[in-house]
């Protein structure tokens, strides 16, 4: 991984079709925020191997040109606070299922830190 690369694949799963992962394209704008500004659907195996399994460090904001999930086509974004995997998220406050490790956690405020995909 190359720190200084702006645009990685971030692995998410949809937390309602936890079977479906999809990757989130996102950009660095400048310093720490990054922005997504695109998903497609994909499978994990094949994540992997093309070396999806990035991790961001910094804000993550969603891009107005954000298509949403690829399975639910909700536009937001939460990452588990216990295991830092990121799924989809339809802007809902309260307890969200974790798709990757089955937490139910809080959804709060915005994106710090995003783990993808294997962590190594
Ligand atoms: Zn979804
Ligand atoms: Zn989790």
């Amino acid at each position: 991984m190359t720190e200084h690369s702006r645009v990685v694949v971030v692995v998410a799963r949809c937390s309602r079709q936890p079977g479906k992962a999809f990757g989130i394209r996102c950009e660095r704008s400048e310093g720490t925020s990054w922005s997504g500004t695109w998903a497609f659907a994909l499978r994990e195996s094949a994540a992997e191997r093309e070396g999806y399994s990035q991790s961001i460090e910094g804000s993550l904001s969603m891009d107005a040109a954000y298509p949403g999930c690829p399975s639910c086509m909700r536009g937001g974004l939460a990452v588990c606070g216990s295991c830092g995997g990121a799924s989809c998220w339809g802007g809902e406050l309260g307890e969200h299922p974790c798709p990757w490790c089955g937490t139910r956690s809080r959804v709060e405020g915005e994106i710090t830190r995003l783990r993808a995909g294997g962590d190594r």
